[in-house]
């Protein structure tokens, strides 16, 4: 409520549209994540005094109608149309004048060889001339637009992947979100069996973060979501993958890695976390600290990413079980299938 009244507040004394558009970029504004959007507004409205209507267009462009990807990919769709509609017409005409250019070829043979002046060949000669100018005019002019067309469709291509991106990504923590990880688990299997080296999965979960979220609200709770991607990034590289697996849940697939490694690389990401001192900017206060638990599990035979994914989960939920803020493997004992993975680790 709070929010939306500063975002009504805003359109009544900036005497804006009370239209949804603007009641979202103030809505926003006043809730304060989108920091870029934030800082946009106050920087316009230091140097005008105001937000004009183009301001407010090129606001909710950039920083908040990028989010929706369905109306981006149909805009886009749109462009390849129309794309694909001008250089056709521009093909077809190109293609109807070469036509009517060999028809006069044609026609010129002919009437060269029944010509008996030279007034006569002079014209045939002039009327060729002529017609072979307009080819060349015309065969100019489709190579300018293939040239502008090549252009705009390397553009087309940057946005679609741009989009392709977007529509992998956590927007909240810049993760790869349940999606990519789904795609990226399933081509790792498959390489891991391909080549047939280790692969392990870590799943971690934020410990105790609903009474975090019910003390401190879920804006701060959501600084903490960022703030555990952070310490995930800093402590993950290279060929691993790292995603959202959802709400409070991140996942990392460690390719190449066999379980002890992949204990290690947790306990990495559990101290990391734990490491970071939790501090309201605003006010300054003290948070205290979150910690996760991990489950590891580590790929074997006839193992699909469900039945992968289903053991590690099985371990987190043993670590949950056994005290949190710890990392659990299928080696371990507190797993009730231990006892096989045994013989896969030796
Ligand atoms: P446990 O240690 O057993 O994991 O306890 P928990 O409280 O973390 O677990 P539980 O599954 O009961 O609660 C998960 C909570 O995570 C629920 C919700 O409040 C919070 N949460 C999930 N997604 C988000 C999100 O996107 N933003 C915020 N702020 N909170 C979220
Ligand atoms: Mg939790
Ligand atoms: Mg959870």
């Amino acid at each position: 409520m709070a929010f939306a009244e500063v975002a009504l507040g805003q359109i009544r004394s900036l005497r804006q549209a009370a239209i949804p558009r603007n009641y979202e970029i103030w809505y926003v504004y006043a809730a304060g994540y989108n920091s870029s959007l934030n800082r946009i507004i106050n920087e316009t409205l230091a140097r005008n005094g105001r937000l004009s209507e183009s301001d407010l267009e090129q606001i909710y462009e950039t920083y908040l109608s990028p989010i929706r990807t369905t109306e981006r990919i149909d805009k886009l769709g749109a462009r390849v149309i129309s794309e694909i509609d001008d250089v056709m017409t521009l093909i077809t005409d190109a293609l109807g004048m070469t036509a009517g250019f060999g028809d006069s070829l044609k026609g010129a043979a002919d009437r060269l060889g029944a010509a008996d002046s030279r007034e006569q060949v002079k014209a045939i000669i002039e009327a060729l001339m002529k017609s072979t100018r307009e080819v060349q005019e015309t065969n100019e002019a489709l190579e300018n637009r293939l040239e502008l067309s090549k252009i705009e469709i390397n553009n087309l291509q940057h946005s679609l992947e741009a989009i392709r991106t977007e529509s992998m990504t956590d927007p909240l923590t810049g993760l790869g979100n349940r999606k990519y990880f789904d795609h990226a688990v399933e081509d790792a299997v498959a390489r891991a069996f391909g080549e047939g080296g280790p692969l392990s999965l870590l799943m971690f979960d934020i410990d105790h973060f609903k009474s975090f979220n019910d003390n401190y609200g879920h804006l701060t709770g959501d600084q903490v979501l960022r703030l555990v991607a952070m310490s995930l990034k800093q402590t993950i590289k290279g060929q691993d993958i790292t995603a959202r697996y959802g709400g409070e849940e991140f996942a990392v697939v460690l390719p190449n890695t066999g379980i002890q490694q992949a204990v290690t690389v947790a306990d990495h990401i559990r101290r990391a976390v734990m490491a970071k001192e939790l501090k309201k900017k605003s006010t300054g206060e003290i948070l205290g600290r979150v910690t996760i638990s991990v489950g590891v599990s580590i790929l074997r035979c006839g193992d699909t990413p469900d039945s992968l994914i289903e053991r590690a989960d099985i371990c987190l939920y043993a670590a949950k079980r056994n005290g949190r803020n710890r990392v659990v493997c299928e080696a371990d004992s507190e797993c009730s299938f231990c006892a096989d993975i045994h013989v896969q680790v030796a």
